[in-house]
């Protein structure tokens, strides 16, 4: 009770400082208010040791709000349950099927997590491997089998995060997280490995070209720039899949583009059709690209790839690793430069 009554003006003016629009403006520029708070929360903290002695809970309050700021600032969530260099265990607390060959996986990051973030930002992606032990899924040399995900809920859900999962019946990792138990099972957890940072209104149009569960990244990056006030940039996803019952969140994708009409087209591509099937079929080609999408003189455009590899090779050249690698393939071909691409 004391500790809250001592912190709590600390956190009001911590909060005042941090609060900032989602539009151009910069995170707080003077940190003025925040030294003035922090003066305030320490004198607070040194009248509660020599009143109280209890001097660990005041220092722990004063740090997570400190860490509180510097994560607002960076958007980096250094207040996040993930860490870049060690495996975080998280419980599967919740399995939906989504489709013939998907599911939505819910992890909870415990008691101890329930009020923090996973750390991750705007869209970022994360690292995930299975526990030590008998059922370790090992590759062919003996070593642990990491694979990269990208969360389809927000970066700052409290509690848990989620992940759309694409099974590869004779892939090494997804066999194994598809026969997790729910309330049983853990996958080990490490990142976020930063990807794109998105600021509002720093290019007109977003082009976002995804194959199938290559779409996560592409729902972080369009959902999230949907709900920033003041953001004017619009995007058009091209989404393909091999059959109108392999696309991946259709509905919400869907939803959000009902939702806003002015800023987001959706245009669906299969490798096969089927009776009434309104959309594209084929691969995305540049013609394709150009049929779909309208790009007007002396627009910035920005471009967006994630799926098979492939399909990024034939779309903007394969990426070297980690790196960019060079820019190839139909968006060069269509006059893209490579600053105007970013492959995920
Ligand atoms: C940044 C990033 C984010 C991602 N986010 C998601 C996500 O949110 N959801 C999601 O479902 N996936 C995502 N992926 C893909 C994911 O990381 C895994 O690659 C995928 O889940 C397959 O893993 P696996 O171990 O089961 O299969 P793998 O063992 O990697 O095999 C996958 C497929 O490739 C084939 N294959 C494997 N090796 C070879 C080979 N040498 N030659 C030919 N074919 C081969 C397999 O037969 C199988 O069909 C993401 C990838 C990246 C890079």
């Amino acid at each position: 009770m004391i500790i809250a009554r001592a912190v709590g003006p600390l956190r009001a003016q911590i909060t005042h400082s941090t609060r900032r629009s989602y539009a151009t403006s910069s995170p707080g520029r003077s940190n003025t208010p925040l030294y003035a708070a922090l003066a305030v929360g320490l004198g607070l903290a040194g009248w509660y040791i020599t009143s109280n002695g209890d001097v660990e809970k005041v220092e722990e309050k004063v740090k997570s709000l400190v860490a509180e700021k510097k994560a607002s600032d960076e958007g980096l969530g250094a207040l996040g349950v993930l860490i870049k260099d060690a495996w975080t265990p998280f419980t599967l607390e919740k399995v939906e099927p989504y489709n013939h060959n998907s599911k939505i996986y819910t992890f909870s990051f415990g008691e101890e997590g329930k009020q923090k973030i996973s750390g991750g930002q705007v869209a970022s992606a994360l690292l995930v491997k299975t526990p030590e032990g008998d059922e370790e899924v090992k590759d062919d040399k003996g070593k642990p089998v990491i694979r990269p995900y990208t969360p389809i809920s927000p970066p700052d859900l409290k509690g848990s995060l989620t992940l759309l999962v694409k099974e590869y019946k004779d892939g090494k990792l997804t066999p194994y997280i598809s026969s997790m138990v729910p309330g049983k099972d853990k996958l080990l957890f490490k990142g976020p490995i930063p990807k794109y940072k998105y600021e509002p209104n720093t290019f007109d149009q977003g082009l976002c070209i995804a194959g199938g569960s290559g779409i996560t990244p592409m729902w972080q990056l369009i959902s999230h720039a949907m709900e920033i006030p003041g953001d004017r940039t619009k995007f058009t996803l091209i989404f393909s899949n091999v059959t109108p019952k392999d696309i991946l969140l259709k509905e919400k994708w869907d939803q959000l583009a009902k939702d806003h009409p002015d800023r987001l087209q959706v245009k669906y591509v299969v490798d096969k059709s089927e009776k009434g099937w309104s959309g594209e079929t084929g691969f995305v080609t540049a013609p394709l690209i150009s049929k779909l999408f309208k790009r007007q003189d002396g627009e910035k455009v920005m471009a967006f790839v994630c799926g098979p590899p492939p399909q990024v090779n034939s779309l903007a050249g394969p990426k070297d690793g980690p790196r960019q690698g060079e820019l190839k393939g139909a968006l060069k071909e269509l006059g893209y430069n490579s600053d105007e691409v970013y492959k995920f």
